[in-house]
């Protein structure tokens, strides 16, 4: 705990097989070292995981982790991460997510929480102002997550009780299933639904009032001061986020040319306005929502009441908004809410859904998909039908949702076609088509837990043009670019904040408001080479588990279909050039640290 001294963190070990429960300190030098968050989390599981182990066993362990700022007055520090081995990609699984479940865990007394073996019967975690028991959770199996928020806080008659759990889709180990809190944010990426299936834990509930001590409160408010200005002054933080939400990128990218259509066809989509953050703004949205401490409130509360989408919620954001809809060719933004909404309450990450019902419609249209096969569904690039009936199909493995379930990479293997998945590493694309921002595609291929844009943004330099603009069609120069952006987006993770507050506070801003948080009086430099330092122990655990530069590529048809048309027509990504200017400075070879980079880090 930070309680204004220098001292351990505090962990609950949960053994689901033996049903024990044990109060853990990570000391002080590690914490230093690895800060919290994701840092910590893969800390554990490179130390604690047998390489090949089976993601779906009892082997695995899920780690639920919050860092120094959670729940500080730090801005936008209501978040928590999930860490843990894939079943989707087998290698690193972590998701990060906001709302407001990671302070509470602090305010209950806990930084982190490791969970290892397998429930007999469904169980869910219950932690009030530091002590834990595990309780029954047979009544909410098989519900969505909706109703099993709802009935676990009456139950516990704790309304303000916090909760993150699984909806069907965790529990039938859909491999593209997330873990969720307050309803609508989700930890959704790389399968770590199916891993907290697989333990049979349906929730873990937080409450607490302790309030996060931090080392030099007086001297945090003033630099909190700075940097809240700061994010009011920023175009990006203090207008275009707050208005539009996520979705003003829609036609951003799209007029870039990089919007990703029909599975990474083209980057240019003829629906794009109907989908944007504008034209949300115009029709269904109903208000705005921000995580927990957070002064941008980026998130967007919808209605549909048009048949026969009608939906209400929150979303969508810009990712759903595109995987679900310039993805799949669809241009109905109703169908696309209602198609998210359905995505939250089961529990799936709308993003490998999207992508691998993208997919599915290439392999269905080459004829390779055979009819029978789809129940009557039509599935075509363009069909909102399809990705709302897909939705809850894959959230209970129904019809062609069982196959949908796996992921974009099985699917198109199990179809002859493994080079229409539009995936890294196991793990499917985000909303940007590399071919027209090149330094985004070498941080696609060198994310450490695969086809990732939060591991390195580069569109904000070579789109938004943050902190300066670059050419995205040039691959020059753009390898230190992504290694700065993938080290202090590792300590975004690890101090656990959110990534946002980079579009308007430099590493310097962060040092500066980490210090008296932490009392550790870091330079720029130490916290750059912490970032790093955690990026490094990363790639340690994925080359332990088979992956190498063979693995940092990119789909063929970005390396070698030219775009066809718009801004980034006839390009393609110079992936080699950029890879090799990479691991140079990196110091990494084959896509691995150098003995004498893991001396230097203090990973031997
Ligand atoms: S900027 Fe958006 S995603 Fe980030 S913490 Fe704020 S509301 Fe949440």
């Amino acid at each position: 705990m930070w309680r204004g001294e220098r001292t351990a963190l505090r962990m609950l070990r949960v053994n689901l097989s033996t049903e024990s429960l044990k109060d853990e300190t990570i000391d002080e030098e590690t914490a230093k070292k690895f800060v919290g968050g994701r840092g910590i989390g893969v800390k554990i599981l490179y130390d604690e995981l047998k390489a090949g182990i089976d993601p779906l066993s009892p082997e695995n362990k899920l780690i639920f982790m919050t860092g120094p700022a959670t729940g500080t007055v730090f801005p936008a520090s209501g978040r928590f991460h999930v860490i843990t081995k894939s079943p989707l990609t087998g290698g690193i699984g972590d998701s990060n997510c906001g709302g407001n479940w990671g302070p509470e865990l602090r305010f209950a007394g806990f930084d982190g929480i490791i969970v290892e073996g397998k429930a007999k019967d469904p169980v869910y975690l219950w932690i009030k102002n530091g002590a834990g028991e595990l309780k029954s959770a047979e009544e909410y199996w098989g519900l969505g997550v909706w109703d099993t928020e709802d009935r676990i806080q009456k139950e516990l008659g704790e309304k303000r009780a916090k909760l993150a759990s699984i909806g069907p889709a965790g529990e039938k180990l859909v491999l593209i299933a997330g873990i969720m809190n307050d309803k609508h944010r989700a930890a959704g990426r790389a399968g770590v639904g199916a891993v907290m299936g697989s333990k049979k834990l349906k929730a873990v509930v937080v409450r607490g009032e302790r309030k996060p001590a931090v080392f030099d409160p007086d001297g945090l408010s003033r630099v909190v001061e700075k940097a809240i200005q700061k994010l009011k002054e920023n175009a990006v933080t203090g207008e275009g986020l707050p208005k539009l939400g996520t979705p003003i990128l829609i036609n951003v990218i799209n007029e870039s040319g990089a919007l990703p259509t029909r599975n990474f066809q083209t980057g240019v989509f003829p629906g794009a306005d109907k989908i944007s953050g504008e034209t949300l703004q115009k029709t269904i949205l109903t208000g705005t929502k921000p995580c927990w401490g957070c002064p941008i409130a980026c998130g967007r509360v919808s209605k549909v009441t048009e048949p026969p989408y009608q939906v209400e919620g929150e979303g969508p954001e810009y990712e759903t908004d595109w995987s679900l809809g310039a993805m799949c060719g669809v241009d109905d933004l109703n169908a696309i809410t209602k198609a998210h909404n359905i995505c939250d309450e089961m529990g799936i990450d709308p993003i490998s859904l999207g992508s691998t019902v993208a997919c599915a419609m290439e392999l269905y249209e080459k004829g390779l998909i055979p009819k029978e096969k789809l129940g009557g569904m039509e599935l075509k690039f363009g069909n909102p039908q399809a990705i709302v009936e897909l939705a809850w199909r894959t959230g209970i493995r129904s019809g062609f949702g069982d196959e949908i379930a796996q992921g974009s990479k099985r699917l198109a293997e199990s179809y002859g076609a493994p080079e229409l998945a539009m995936h890294v590493k196991g793990l499917e694309l985000p909303a940007y088509d590399p071919r027209g921002i090149k330094g985004h595609g070498l941080g696609y291929a060198t994310s450490n837990r695969g086809g990732c844009h939060l591991r390195a943004y580069m569109i904000a330099p070579e789109i938004l043009g943050i902190p300066e603009k670059l050419d995205p069609l040039t691959p020059n120069g753009k390898a230190k670019w992504v290694i700065a952006f993938q080290d202090i987006f590792s300590m975004a993770d690890s101090l656990v904040i959110c990534k946002f507050l980079t579009f308007a506070l430099t590493a310097d801003d962060l040092t500066a408001l980490s210090n008296p948080v932490t009392g550790w009086n870091w330079s720029v430099d130490d916290f750059n080479k912490t970032g790093e330092r955690i990026y490094n122990i990363e790639r340690m655990f994925i080359n332990r588990e088979g992956f190498s530069r063979k693995d940092d590529t990119l789909p063929e048809r970005l390396l070698k279909e030219p775009m066809p048309e718009g801004p980034a027509k006839g390009h393609v990504v110079e992936l080699d050039q950029m890879l090799d200017e990479y691991y140079l400075l990196r110091g990494w070879e084959d896509g691995r640290p150098t003995a004498e980079k893991i001396e230097e880090l203090g990973l031997r």
